[in-house]
């Protein structure tokens, strides 16, 4: 008998979007990492979630079907995770595509803006280094340093990438409304991921929480590798008032983040299953699947 901790990590990204592993290495890893259950939750893509479910069956894991979802606010992109999604709903299988096209869009004025500074890289040099799915800025700051322009991807996003730097563009996207109203009108569980890297004023995630309750969100990630034990306390709080279901995660990415290793975040994140069955509760409360 051991008394190992049962740990989950419900916030994870694979080359189906921008982490580094395969899904099913990735599911092959968590397992290996001694963790119960994990689920995937690529950006704006369902494309790795067959393949991680297979290998959960040969690796002796639940793996649970995700995505995120980025959605406009006056303070940068709130993101959204949707756990629990079913094989296929028309309009979330609509949503996201048309999402993937928006991408594709903002990556090629990113790669304008990038070459009018004389920065020769190409739409086909991004390409190659994803999985082909969901294409981002962390692809161009892989091409970016393999070509030398930069050290790391830290510095792409630092001089080229990131939020007003160089050859920023805007994401356009869905409203906070719209992302959990097509999420849970799917049958997913919807929590805001990592709340606390939302840089928004004293009140607004209150108030923002308030609004969208009656669209559809149900919870909210209060374990994420860059969440410090106030921010958790915080989000705990957060929930208890708004009678909010609590989730957690990595947000690994592999070698694309390589301080976030799996189901331990930067070492010290430890989500338990008990966070698991409490969104099974919430899920069977409302008589849906889990
Ligand atoms: P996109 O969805 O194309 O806007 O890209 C967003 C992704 O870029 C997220 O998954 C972040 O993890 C990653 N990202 C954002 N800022 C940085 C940064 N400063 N360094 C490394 N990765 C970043
Ligand atoms: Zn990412
Ligand atoms: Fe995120
Ligand atoms: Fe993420």
């Amino acid at each position: 008998m051991t008394n190992a901790p049962r740990l989950i990590d419900l916030h994870t990204h694979t080359t189906a979007s921008d982490g580094s592993d395969a899904p099913a290495e990735l599911v092959r890893l968590a397992a290996q990492a001694h963790l119960i259950a994990v689920a995937i939750t690529d950006h704006d893509t369902t494309a790795g979630l067959d393949a991680a479910c297979e290998a959960g069956k040969q690796y002796a894991i639940e793996v649970i079907r995700g995505c995120e979802l980025g959605v406009r606010t006056p303070y940068g992109e709130l993101h959204l995770l949707g756990l629990w999604l079913p094989e296929h709903d028309a309009t979330l299988d609509t949503t996201l595509a048309t999402l993937r096209t928006l991408r594709t869009q903002r990556n090629k004025a990113i790669i304008d803006k990038l070459q009018e500074m004389d920065i020769n890289i190409t739409y086909d040099d991004v390409i190659a280094l994803s999985g082909g799915f969901s294409v981002g800025r962390p692809h161009i700051a892989l091409a970016l340093c393999q070509k030398g322009y930069v050290n790391s991807v830290q510095e792409a996003f630092k001089q080229y990438l990131g939020h007003n730097a160089a050859a920023y563009v805007p994401k356009q996207g869905l409203s906070p409304q719209e992302g959990v109203s097509i999420l849970a009108n799917s049958g997913a569980t919807v929590c805001i991921a990592h709340p606390m890297l939302l840089h928004c004023p004293d009140g607004w995630l209150d108030d923002t929480i308030a609004e969208l309750r009656p669209h559809g969100l149900h919870g909210i990630e209060a374990y994420h590798s860059e969440h410090s034990h106030k921010d958790e306390r915080y989000c705990v709080e957060l929930a208890a008032k708004h009678n909010l279901v609590l989730s957690g995660g990595s947000d690994y990415h592999g070698k694309a983040k390589p301080a976030i290793s799996l189901g331990k975040g930067r070492g010290s994140l430890r989500v338990a299953w008990h966070v698991l069955d409490g969104l099974k509760r919430h899920r069977q409360q409302k008589g849906l699947p889990v």
